[in-house]
C-alpha cells in the first residue's frame, strides 16, 4: 500500500494528475489514498518531487 507523509507534502497535486484509477483526493491539507481502488502501480511514488509518497509491501493475508 501507499503511505503519505503529509508533513513533507506540498500539496503540488501531481501525483493525483497522475494516478490512473483516480484514487488520489487532494484536500487543502490533506492527501488521502482509496486504499481499495489503488492498484499500487507506484507511479505516484515516482512523480512526487518532495518524496512524500512510499510504497510498502503488505501482505493481502489476514488473520480472522
Ligand atoms: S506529488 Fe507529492 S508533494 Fe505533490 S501533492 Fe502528491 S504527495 Fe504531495
Ligand atoms: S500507486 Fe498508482 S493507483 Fe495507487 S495511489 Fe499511486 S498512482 Fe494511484
Amino acid at each position: 500500500m501507499i503511505l503519505v507523509r503529509e508533513d513533507l507534502c506540498d500539496f503540488c497535486g501531481v501525483c493525483v494528475s497522475v494516478c490512473p484509477p483516480d484514487c488520489i483526493e487532494l484536500r487543502e491539507a490533506e492527501i488521502r489514498i482509496d486504499h481499495e481502488a489503488c492498484t499500487e502501480c507506484k507511479l505516484c511514488v515516482y512523480v512526487c518531487p518532495v518524496e512524500t509518497l512510499e510504497y510498502v509491501e503488505t501482505s493481502h493475508e489476514r488473520a480472522v
